[in-house]
C-alpha cells in the first residue's frame, strides 16, 4: 500500500516533466518506507538528493495536492554505503572483474577501480609519497621499504595512493596476496571472528598474505585489543619479508592512543607525507578528473574552482560532478557563468559564518595584537607578519577579491594584497613549521 502510492506519485511526477529529467533524478529514487506521514525515500548520492530535493520540490508539493493526501510530506535520505544497493554494486562490480582466485575476497571488492595510479595526479606536494608507492608496487613485495606509511590531511589522496598499490598488486600477479582494507574493517572483523569464535581463522588471514595494506591507522586509537592484535600481525608479517603499507592522518610519532611499540614499528621503514595542493596541482586534478569524465573544462572555471576550495580534494571534486550534473541538467555548457551559478550558494554555503572581521581577530589574537593594528599602516615587523597571514586566510579560506581586501585592510592597493599572499606563500613552501602554523588557522576557520 504504502509502496503504491509512491508508484502513484511517480506516475503523476513522469507526465510532468521530461523523460530524461525523469531518468536521470527520479528513476533511480528507492522507496524506503512512509513513517507519521513522511514519505521516506532514498537517492543513491548526495549531490542527487540535494538536486531532487531543490529542483522538485514544488512538483511533488503539487502532486500531493493533486492527489489530495494534505499532510504527506516526502523526505530525502542518501543511501548509505551500507545500504543493500551498494553491496550489490560491490557484488556486481565483483563479477565484472575477476578477483584474482588466491586473493582474500574482501580485499578486491573493497577497492575503487578508479583509484590507480593512471589517475594521480603527481605535483611537489605529493610526489614523494606517490613515487614511494610506486615503487613498492613495481618491485616485489619488501624489498625496498617496509612499512611505507603515507600521512597527510582528509581528502589528500591517501586512500587513492593505497588502492592504487593494491591495484597494481592484483594486475600484477595472482600470486601475490594481496589484503587492502580500512583500519576500522580490520577491528570489525576482528570482533566478529572473536564473537564466532573464528580467531584463529582470522589471524590466518592476515598473517599469511604478502601485502597487507591499512588506511587510516588512526582510527585505532585507544582500541587496545585492535592493537594488539595488530602488533602480532605486523610482527609476523615483517619477520617473514612481507609488505606492509599504511596510511595515517599524522606522524607515527603524533598519533594518539597508540601503543608505543606499534608506533615505533610504524617508523620502522620509509615515512611519506601528503601535503595540501596547491593552487596549479588543484588545477591540474580538475582537469584530470574532468577528462576522466569526458568533459573538458575551461581553465577560468576550474582556478575559479580551485582558488575556492581549500586544500581538499574530495570537495573539489564535488564541485566539478555539481557543475557537470548542472550542465547536463540545465543543458547549457560548462563556462564561467555556469560554474557561478551551479557553485556560488555552495561556496557561500561553506563560508556564510565567515567574515574578514573574524579572520582578523583570529590572526590578530594568536600574535597579541589588535585587529585595528593589522589594519594599520604601520610597517612594523610584528605587525606585517600577522597581516599578511590574515589577508592571505581571507583569500584561502574565503575566497574573495584582492581589491575586497585590500578595503577590509584599512584600504590598501590589491597589488599589496598579492604581494602579501604570495609571501605566505613562498614561506609556507620553504618552511614546514610555518605551513602548519598556517594549516592550523586554516583548521580553525572551517
Ligand atoms: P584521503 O584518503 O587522504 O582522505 P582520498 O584518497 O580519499 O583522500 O582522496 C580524496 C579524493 O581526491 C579521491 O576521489 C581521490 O581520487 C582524489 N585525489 C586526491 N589526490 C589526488 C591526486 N593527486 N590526483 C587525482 N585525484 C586525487
Ligand atoms: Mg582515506
Amino acid at each position: 500500500m504504502a509502496r503504491e502510492i509512491w508508484k502513484k506519485i511517480l506516475d503523476i511526477a513522469r507526465k510532468k516533466i521530461s523523460p530524461a529529467q525523469f531518468d536521470t533524478w527520479l528513476k533511480p529514487l528507492n522507496f524506503i518506507r512512509i513513517e507519521n506521514d513522511v514519505v521516506l525515500v532514498s537517492t543513491p548520492n548526495p549531490l542527487a538528493r540535494e538536486f531532487v530535493e531543490n529542483e522538485f520540490k514544488d512538483l511533488f508539493e503539487d502532486i500531493i495536492k493533486e492527489l489530495q493526501m494534505k499532510g504527506l510530506s516526502i523526505s530525502f535520505v542518501e543511501g548509505s554505503p551500507q545500504d543493500p544497493s551498494e553491496e550489490l554494486f560491490l557484488q556486481q562490480q565483483k563479477v565484472e572483474k575477476p578477483v584474482p582466485a588466491v586473493s582474500v575476497e574482501s580485499s578486491a571488492i573493497s577497492l575503487n577501480p578508479n583509484y590507480t595510479f593512471d589517475n594521480f595526479v603527481p605535483a611537489h606536494t605529493n610526489e614523494f609519497a606517490y613515487a614511494a608507492c610506486l615503487a613498492v608496487s613495481q618491485d616485489s613485495p619488501a624489498k625496498q621499504y617496509n612499512p611505507l606509511y603515507i600521512h597527510g590531511g582528509v581528502g589528500l589522496g591517501k586512500t587513492h595512493l593505497l588502492q592504487s598499490v593494491a591495484h597494481e598488486f592484483f594486475k600484477r600477479s595472482k600470486k601475490i596476496r594481496t589484503i587492502y582494507l580500512s583500519a576500522e574493517r580490520f577491528m570489525n572483523e576482528m570482533i566478529s571472528s572473536i564473537g564466532n569464535k573464528r580467531q584463529p581463522e582470522f589471524r590466518e588471514k592476515y598473517r599469511k598474505i604478502d601485502v597487507l595494506i591499512l588506511d587510516d591507522v588512526q582510527f585505532f586509537k585507544d582500541k587496545t585489543a585492535t592493537q594488539e592484535e595488530l602488533f602480532h600481525t605486523f610482527n609476523a608479517l615483517h619477520e617473514d619479508q612481507k609488505q606492509i603499507v599504511i596510511s595515517s592522518d599524522c606522524n607515527p610519532s603524533e598519533l594518539q592512543g597508540i601503543a608505543d611499540r606499534l608506533k615505533t614499528r610504524f617508523a620502522w621503514g620509509l615515512i611519506a607525507e601528503i601535503q595540501p595542493p596547491d593552487l596549479e596541482t588543484k588545477i591540474a586534478i580538475l582537469h584530470k578528473k574532468a577528462e576522466a569524465r569526458g568533459v573538458s573544462i575551461p581553465d577560468g572555471v576550474a582556478s575559479y574552482i580551485a582558488s575556492r576550495v581549500a586544500s581538499n580534494i574530495r570537495e573539489l571534486e564535488g564541485c566539478l560532478t555539481k557543475l557537470i550534473a548542472f550542465s547536463n541538467f540545465k543543458g547549457r555548457p560548462i563556462n564561467n557563468e555556469l560554474a557561478h551559478e551551479a557553485l556560488q550558494n555552495q561556496f557561500e554555503a561553506t563560508n556564510r559564518f565567515l567574515t574578514v572581521e573574524a579572520i582578523q581577530k583570529l590572526v590578530a589574537a594568536s600574535y597579541k595584537l589588535k585587529v585595528n593594528d593589522i589594519k594599520a599602516k604601520s610597517n612594523k615587523a610584528e605587525i606585517v607578519l600577522p597581516r599578511q597571514i590574515a589577508m592571505f586566510l581571507c583569500k584561502e579560506v574565503m575566497g574573495i577579491s584582492l581589491p575586497e581586501i585590500g578595503r577590509k585592510f584599512g584600504g590598501k592597493h590589491h597589488s599589496t594584497v598579492l604581494h602579501s599572499v604570495r609571501k605566505i606563500e613562498e614561506r609556507m613552501s620553504e618552511d614546514k613549521a610555518f605551513q602548519q602554523h598556517i594549516q592550523g588557522f586554516i583548521r580553525s576557520l572551517r
